[in-house]
């Protein structure tokens, strides 16, 4: 490139102009555009909460067909096992973006717990 004021031939990786001395305008690099691009991360722990969520959401489901008498601590146990696929399954469902399937095993845990919890009601 050729300096503004002097005229002389400039390389282009100075920021002064050899000849004169001017500053030499920078050459502006385009930018990328990294957003068009960019592949969103996925939720880092959607695929082992969600297949939890489904896992006890099973183990509610075959409970609540368990006809025999709920004691106490069976009562309990289902309680815990409903809350942790109803809190893993929530989460995964809020914040999974790109996985489908970990959002649907997540969606049907949650699912076969809320049935449970209504059967054993
Ligand atoms: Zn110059």
């Amino acid at each position: 490139m050729n300096c503004p004021y002097c005229n002389n031939q400039v390389p282009s990786n100075v920021n002064n102009c050899p000849g004169c001395g001017a500053p030499m305008p920078q050459i502006q690099q385009p930018v990328q555009n990294t957003a068009a691009g960019r592949v969103i991360p996925s939720f880092a722990h959607s695929s082992w909460m969600s297949i939890t969520s489904l896992c006890f959401g099973a183990f509610c489901l075959l409970g609540s067909f368990d006809d025999s008498e709920w004691d106490e601590d069976t009562a309990v146990g289902f309680l815990i096992f409903f809350a942790i696929c109803l809190t893993f399954g929530i989460i995964t469902i809020a914040k999974e973006r790109n996985h489908k399937v970990y959002k649907g095993l997540a969606i049907a845990g949650v699912a076969a717990a809320s049935l449970a919890f209504l059967i054993a009601l």
